[in-house]
């Protein structure tokens, strides 16, 4: 319960209001050593609650003391200003019984409008690392009051090549904060840089384990000779499974690409979305698999990688992830809480190692599944 964790009864309030009684595994992990003020490496899924863990305990943070307050005193971090917004609206919903303000600063916005809006002192500044920076370097922001550092998506950031300016971030913050930082894969080499140059002693909470999967969710695989046969087995599937929304797994953009030209050609309403789309298009496709004007997405990892999509209950995994880890991200997008749903991957002669390595990994074997022959229009 979160009335256990000691939070300010304005934010119990909030929570209630919101109807939220349980936190989830990464809350419940996340907030107490957060509330005592630690530095927390945090990996957990997307859709696992990842906001309210590090917002709860921020905004019970600021509550406690008020100060005179001239720079912000919290600074979150977003790789994209989609996430940035999703956020600050987030934020409000919990601070809707305080006085705690929050300002966006995102690139593709008007600078202006932005300055005058930190001229009044949000205790608490979201944004996108490069235009943050803009802003400190014409003076409108300051980060000399800092208590609180989120770095949210944090392997995200990474990939788009923005850890110098998310360094240049942090070490403009006094060395006298909490740092927390989250993300949805461990994450390799990149991250552990970041996360010795600007965290102390940092505890570190791995939620992305191999009980945290839906029960309901059905493993498969099923063998395939080379990618034109994975076409061809792809087509076949979207046509034989019933499912609302599919995510279709690829390990490249030119195969994305590919796959996606044969799928629309064939007249599926397919989407593809990989790391050189626009933010417009991300938002795009995500407002159109809502709306249900397409039901397949075709996507790389990286592109995938936090998106608030709800409701797809078929992952095919086109090529094999590289690693368990990415196995288990991307498969947990399907079949949320309660809800039925089906992993199917797509295996070549050269793929056997790697999968069995996953199914070591995830003390499981999957289901053989054999598509005999593929009619001919496949
Ligand atoms: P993540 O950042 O891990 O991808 P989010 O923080 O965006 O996940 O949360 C996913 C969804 O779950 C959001 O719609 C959020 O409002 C909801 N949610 C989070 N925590 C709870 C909770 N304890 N009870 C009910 N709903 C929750
Ligand atoms: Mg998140």
């Amino acid at each position: 319960m979160f009335a256990d964790y000691g939070l300010h009864e304005r934010l119990l309030k909030a929570l209630s209001s919101l109807s939220f009684t349980e936190p989830t595994a990464v809350q419940a992990a996340a907030i107490p050593p957060a509330l005592e003020g630690r530095d927390l490496r945090v990996t957990a899924k997307t859709g696992s609650g990842k906001t309210a863990a590090f917002v709860l305990p921020l905004l019970h943070r600021l509550l406690q003391t008020s100060k005179p307050q001239a720079g912000a005193r919290a600074l979150i971090m977003l790789p994209t200003r989609e996430l940035a917004l999703q956020t600050l609206k987030e934020i409000e919903r919990f601070a809707q019984f305080t006085f705690i303000k929050a300002g966006l600063v995102t690139g593709g916005e008007g600078f202006k409008e932005q300055a005058a809006a930190l001229r009044k002192n949000p205790e608490i500044v979201i944004g996108t690392p490069g235009r943050l920076l803009n802003h400190i370097e014409t003076g409108s922001l300051r980060l000399g009051d800092v208590e609180v550092l989120v770095l949210d998506e944090a392997d995200r950031m990474l990939d788009m090549g923005l850890s110098e300016d998310v360094l240049k971030l942090a070490k403009a913050c006094p060395v006298e904060r909490q740092t927390l930082l989250f993300s949805a894969t461990a994450g390799e080499r990149a991250l552990n840089h970041v996360v010795s140059e600007i965290m102390r002693d940092p505890q570190q909470l791995l939620l992305n384990r191999r009980d945290d999967l839906n029960e309901n969710l059905t493993q498969q695989i099923i063998t395939a000779d080379d990618p034109s046969h994975k076409e061809r087995l792809v087509q076949w599937l979207l046509a034989h499974e019933a499912f609302a929304q599919a995510i279709i797994f690829t390990n490249t953009r030119a195969l994305a690409d590919r796959l996606g030209g044969v799928l629309r050609s064939r007249k599926f309403n397919a989407y593809v979305l990989h790391g050189e789309k626009t933010q417009e298009e991300r938002k795009e496709a995500v407002e159109r698999l809502r709306q249900g004007n397409i039901n397949v997405l075709i996507a790389t990892d990286v592109a995938a990688r936090g998106l608030d999509i709800e409701g797809v209950d078929l992952v095919i995994n086109f090529d094999m992830p590289r690693s368990g880890d990415e196995y288990v991200h991307r498969i947990g997008r399907a079949g949320r809480v309660g809800q039925q749903g089906l992993a199917i991957s797509l295996i070549c002669h050269n793929d056997w190692n790697l999968m069995s390595s996953i199914e070591r990994y995830l003390k499981q074997s999957f289901a053989r599944r054999v598509v005999k022959e593929l009619p001919g229009s496949y």
